[in-house]
């Protein structure tokens, strides 16, 4: 059969992999991982095993991953005033969160809007660290600990943050770091023992697992937050309800066949390079935002002036090609991206974004370079490749 669409929106969602299709399928028919029969028992191993290879993906332990239906959920759950050290009472009476940040974390979670202060980017996109231990050092702590979110890498722009030097300021800070590894995780090595942050976010679509299902890690689960679904005694009390067991085993699936390929992105980039070459060699003017510091390997947002995203993105839909205007996690929305508004860019343009994946072919970005000669032809009057 004949390829006939190209897939170049990995950061929304990468295409599920055989293995997760077939650990999904496999486990639908299992038994409540709660019952004490064989049956219940062959279902808890489905559990115990894709906990094992999600938190080795993040170099956590199992006992310290928790199962939610997705990053959103875990960020949640998360970013809570209230938790819990053993018995006692654990307040957290601020929260500091990056201007870039995904919504999930960026929205506050389950903090009063009040209680919810921003530290931005610079122009490059990266963290204002500056900022933020300005921000640490007027924290009051007589009402309670800082509690600090941050994304590992932009979902928009790809642009990587300097997480260990967070790290450090929130831990001199004696706060609680929260990161959203959903776009590092299974892409690049990351070891929450590292001084990387105390919780990660993951997120099993963005790794080819299935949609609706992710985890948080912690260094420890020594400090907890108070349930945001409380009820049966599943997840140990941290996540009430029965487990989506076929997510969670697609998830781990998923996160073992990600641990066999991590840090492998040099085909990977030299695709991306490739076609931001060629971006650039039919739009001289085109801009490339975040190409100033490090970017994940795999994303290119970019801007042609005069020409809106929205335009482009029909354009290339229409060409076969499925790109995406940034950010894609509200349902068709083409809007501001407010990353790049953060990073000081405001243009009523807005950008599109390629982010590619292992399965990506020369082939693919050939058709991409293509369509964007067939869009610089169509708009300077040109005659189009047939
Ligand atoms: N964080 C980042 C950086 C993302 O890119 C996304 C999805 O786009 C999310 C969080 C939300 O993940 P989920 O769809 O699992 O809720």
């Amino acid at each position: 059969m004949t390829k006939t669409r190209t897939y170049l929106d990995y950061n929304a969602s990468a295409p599920l992999l055989a293995e997760a299709r077939a650990a999904v399928v496999d486990a639908l028919s299992a038994a409540n991982p709660s019952s004490v029969h064989s049956e219940g028992r062959a279902a808890r191993q489905i559990v115990d095993r894709a906990r094992r290879s999600v938190a080795a993906l993040v170099g956590g332990a199992a006992e310290h991953a928790t199962f939610t239906s997705g990053a959103t959920e875990a960020a949640a759950t998360l970013l809570s005033p209230d938790w819990r050290m053993g018995r006692s009472a654990l307040r957290f009476s601020k929260l500091y969160v990056c201007e870039a940040d995904h919504a999930c974390t960026l929205s506050g979670g389950r903090f009063a809007a009040a209680d919810v202060e921003h530290f931005g980017v610079d122009e490059k996109g990266v963290a204002d660290l500056a900022g933020l231990e300005s921000l640490l050092s007027a924290h009051d702590r007589e009402k309670g600990l800082p509690l600090v979110a941050v994304h590992a890498a932009n979902n928009e722009t790809g642009v990587v943050q300097p997480v260990a030097d967070i790290a450090q300021v929130v831990k001199d800070a004696g706060g609680v770091l929260i990161v959203d590894a959903v776009q590092v995780a299974g892409r690049y090595s990351v070891d929450i023992t590292d001084n990387c942050g105390d919780f990660l976010i993951l997120s099993a679509h963005k790794i080819g697992g299935p949609k609706g299902v992710g985890a948080f890690v912690g260094r420890s689960d020594l400090m907890m937050p108070v349930p945001l679904i409380p009820g049966g005694g599943q997840e140990k009390g941290h996540r009430a309800g029965t487990e989506n067991l076929s997510g969670i085993a697609g998830f781990g699936a998923a996160a073992e066949v990600a641990a066999e390929g991590i840090g492998a992105m040099g085909n990977v980039q030299a695709l991306r390079d490739q076609a931001e070459t060629a971006l650039l060699a039919q739009f001289p003017g085109a801009i490339i935002h975040g190409k100033r510091t490090a970017r994940l390997a795999n994303t290119s947002l970019f801007t042609i002036p005069g020409l809106k995203a929205e335009t482009a993105l029909i354009a290339f839909d229409l060409a076969g090609i499925a790109v995406s205007s940034g950010s894609a996690c509200s349902s068709g929305r083409v809007g501001p991206s407010h990353v790049l508004k953060a990073m000081g860019f405001e243009a009523e343009e807005g950008a599109v974004r390629l982010s590619i994946g292992a399965e990506t072919t020369a082939t693919d970005i050939g058709r991409f370079e293509a369509a964007l000669a067939d869009l610089a032809a169509r708009r300077s009057g040109r005659p189009q490749a047939a």
